[in-house]
């Protein structure tokens, strides 16, 4: 589902030159959980960017599905990002938007038409239970609830991927546990391919097939979850 080949990525500033990505190659099968962990500064965040192209690689090649996603025209990227969702740690809503707006706005991006979007964004908002939410605004949630509003709209438009960037990080352990069900069911249910980032370990142990370790932007271990922690 998902192949980075040799990916390497530089940041240039000032204070010299540092290498995030160094011949990153990675494969995630369809309908796994692949978690990618590491200590801070590792690169997770920026290889889970990669893979939607908010970052370009220097070099190498990612690939979603059949689509080579490092070569794409902004067109054809734009249509390649919407089957790849993606949730953040802060969970990156509209706060002047209401719950119901913010979970169609990738619809509304799209251009699809008014009744679709209604249909859909209702649809959404009760597979998420936030119906009762639609029309309050993103400060009158909680975390967890943020974040299920982030999910829904992740899931807005289809994807085929979920790529989680550390989507569990400021929640407290039961909230936590509530998003990884949700995202385990998620997979389960819909054979989504989720990738996700922490620095949590129990995270990786309770939801994630397989793992990869990531140190000074290099894969270091990749394998099983229970294999690659039989040796920590
Ligand atoms: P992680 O997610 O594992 O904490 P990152 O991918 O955020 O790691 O960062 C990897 C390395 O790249 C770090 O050394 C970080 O300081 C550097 N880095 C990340 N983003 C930028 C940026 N926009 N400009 C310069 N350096 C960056
Ligand atoms: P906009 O002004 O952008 O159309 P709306 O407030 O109408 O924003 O909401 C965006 C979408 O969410 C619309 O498609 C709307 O039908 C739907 N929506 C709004 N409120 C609810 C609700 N309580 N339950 C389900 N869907 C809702």
């Amino acid at each position: 589902m998902i192949r980075l080949e040799e990916v390497t990525k530089r940041y240039r500033s000032a204070a010299g030159e540092r290498v995030a990505l160094d011949a990153v190659s990675l494969t995630v099968a369809k309908g796994q959980v692949f978690g990618v962990v590491g200590r801070s500064g590792a690169g997770k965040s920026t290889l889970i960017r990669t893979i939607n192209r908010l970052e370009t690689p220097d070099a190498g090649k990612v690939f979603v599905g059949d689509r080579e996603i490092t070569a794409l025209k902004p067109a054809d990227l734009r249509a390649a990002r919407r089957r790849i969702g993606m949730i953040f740690q802060h969970f990156n809503l509209l706060n002047a938007r209401t719950i119901a707006q913010n979970v169609a706005f990738p619809l509304r991006l799209e251009g699809r038409p008014d009744a679709e979007i209604a249909r859909r964004t209702a649809e959404l908002l009760d597979q998420l239970g936030l119906s009762e939410h639609a029309n309050k605004f993103p400060a009158q949630l909680s975390g967890g609830q943020k974040q299920r509003v982030g999910i829904a709209r992740a899931l807005a438009c289809g994807p085929e991927v979920l790529l989680c960037d550390e989507a569990t990080s400021a929640l407290d352990p039961e909230t936590t546990d509530e998003i990884l069900s949700l995202l385990d069911g998620l997979n389960r249910d819909l054979g989504l391919t989720i990738v996700l980032i922490t620095h949590q370990m129990e995270v990786v142990r309770r939801v994630c097939d397989r793992v990869a370790v990531l140190k000074d932007g290099r894969v270091v271990e990749e394998g099983a979850t229970a294999d690659v922690f039989l040796h920590p």
